[in-house]
């Protein structure tokens, strides 16, 4: 008789979790899930999938003006809200549903429970008894986190709320510069959400690229987002028409709904993780070695509670190189280096790689060419939007280290770019490829003259 009840035992049915309890299932072991709330987890219910659908919801009204200017006459235009939501939440119940059908599909059960460890191999289903597994994987992922310190920090909503909100506020005040700050301000203001975007710092989207966060705040700005920059909620007040954001730099800004998102924290509440003796970093974080194994020999951890590079198909890989390591024996990691990535801001952005600072700081002498221009289809209308498009080389041996996108399908463009990027492509070997033509991306494989700042000594 088998020692433990199931061969693997995976708490969390999100990103990680699933691809981990899929395929470890289909290899044939005894595998079972536990998810508290919905399949899919973040991503599918409450992260990237509801997320693209408000943004493409929002570009609309963007889009609609620039077909005026393209001789259409697009008349009254009139946003529901609610019908957006109900098919929304259609569309997100019917993905969950094919995860529940692919687990099942591949043989792995599925527990709708909270899960907590009691010890390195007995889990706890709150409400449900009892289980023993040989290994088990810890994918909870991460929950929003706002400040509690001030006067009425409870009156602001996270990510979570606000894809269900019961109706569209007239005005809101997003408070954070991430990216989940940054998109939803373009998804309200692209609805009609009078936007203000408050961040304490000195520009937004922290950690990308300095002339990638500068183009990405104008533009926006272009679009009716107000930015305020260096300040704080010092408190919020409940008033008659709203709430009022006292800010630290003065200056108190009233509107209808206040959203924090500003970062998000490994979820391991309550998950009795000292019950096993498995170690967390401060913040929260498992710590985990390369094979995504925690301090304890039977127990790994995959995705956003490792908090390594909190992004869907990375949760993925983990998840898929713990699978083939302990399942399939073919010991397999994943490389996080140069994983691309993108905002969904309005207009959006695609990155992957180096910024400069980051290659200067790393390489020291790097050589950089940048362009920024109104693309056709703007040219056309007389509208005033700029793309911007950088790349970042190592001076040395002429290995692109960082490619920076700001425009139209940015997203789009980065994943291809990250190809030539992750297989140590040169200026000279990306200058050798062909220009798409007309397109924006061909700027890219144009761009012959080093960038020399205005003002700076050639
Ligand atoms: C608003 C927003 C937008 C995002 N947009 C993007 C994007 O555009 N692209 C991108 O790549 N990433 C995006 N992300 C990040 C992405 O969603 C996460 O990186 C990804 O979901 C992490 O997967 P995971 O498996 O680690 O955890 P999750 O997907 O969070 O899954 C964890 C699951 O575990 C369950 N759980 C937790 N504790 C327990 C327990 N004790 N017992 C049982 N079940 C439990 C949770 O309910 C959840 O379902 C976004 C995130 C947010 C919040």
């Amino acid at each position: 008789m088998a020692k433990y009840d199931y061969d693997l035992f995976v708490i969390g049915a999100g990103s990680g979790g699933v691809r981990a309890g899929r395929l470890a299932a289909l290899s044939g072991a005894k595998v079972a899930l536990a998810e508290e709330h919905r399949v899919g987890g973040t991503c599918v219910i409450r992260g990237c999938v509801p997320k693209k659908f408000m943004v493409y919801a929002s570009e609309f009204a963007h889009e609609a003006e620039v077909a005026e200017g393209y001789g259409w006459s697009t008349g009254e235009r009139i946003f529901d809200w609610k019908r957006f939501l109900e098919a929304k939440d259609r569309e997100i119940s019917r993905l969950s549903g094919i995860y529940v059908t692919n687990l099942s599909n591949a043989g792995a059960e599925l527990v709708h429970a909270k899960a907590r460890l009691k010890d390195a191999h007995t889990i706890e289903l709150v409400g449900k008894g009892e289980v023993t597994a040989n290994k088990i994987l810890i994918a909870t992922g991460g929950r929003p986190w706002k400040p509690t310190e001030f006067e009425g920090a409870e009156y602001a909503i996270t990510s979570e709320e606000a894809f269900h909100l019961p109706e569209l506020p007239k005005r809101i005040m997003v408070a954070g510069g991430g990216y989940i700050a940054v998109e939803f301000a373009g998804i309200f203001a692209g609805l009609g959400v009078d936007t203000t975007l408050v961040y304490r710092g000195p520009n937004i989207l922290r950690g990308f690229d300095d002339d990638v966060r500068a183009h990405v705040a104008e533009e926006m700005k272009k679009r009716g987002v107000k930015i305020v920059l260096g300040s704080q909620h010092a408190s919020i007040e409940k008033t008659d028409r709203g709430y009022l954001s006292r800010m630290t730099a003065g200056g108190d800004i009233e509107t209808d709904l206040v959203m924090f998102a500003t970062g998000r924290k490994p979820y391991v509440d309550g998950l009795g993780l000292e019950n096993a003796g498995v170690a967390l970093r401060e913040g929260g974080a498992v710590v985990v070695d390369k094979f995504s194994k925690t301090n304890v020999d039977n127990i790994w951890a995959v995705g956003d509670v490792t908090d390594r590079i909190n992004l869907t198909p990375v949760a993925i890989r983990e998840g898929a190189a713990f699978a083939q390591t302990e399942f399939y024996d073919n010991p397999t990691t994943f490389d996080h280096d140069m994983v691309a990535s993108a905002v969904f801001s309005q207009p959006p952005v695609g990155a992957v790689g180096m910024s400069e600072a980051e290659a200067r700081h790393v390489v020291g002498k790097v050589d950089i060419y940048l362009s920024r221009f109104r693309p056709m289809k703007t040219t056309f209308y007389g509208g005033d939007e700029r793309c911007l498009i950088k790349l970042v080389v190592d001076a040395s041996t002429q290995k692109i280290l960082g490619c920076h996108v700001v425009g139209d399908d940015a997203p789009e463009i980065i994943q291809m770019a990250a190809i030539a990027l992750k297989m140590g492509v040169t200026k000279q070997q990306w200058d050798s490829t062909c220009a798409v033509h007309p397109t924006l991306a061909e700027e890219l494989v144009t761009m012959r003259d080093k960038y020399v700042p205005q003002g700076a000594a050639a």
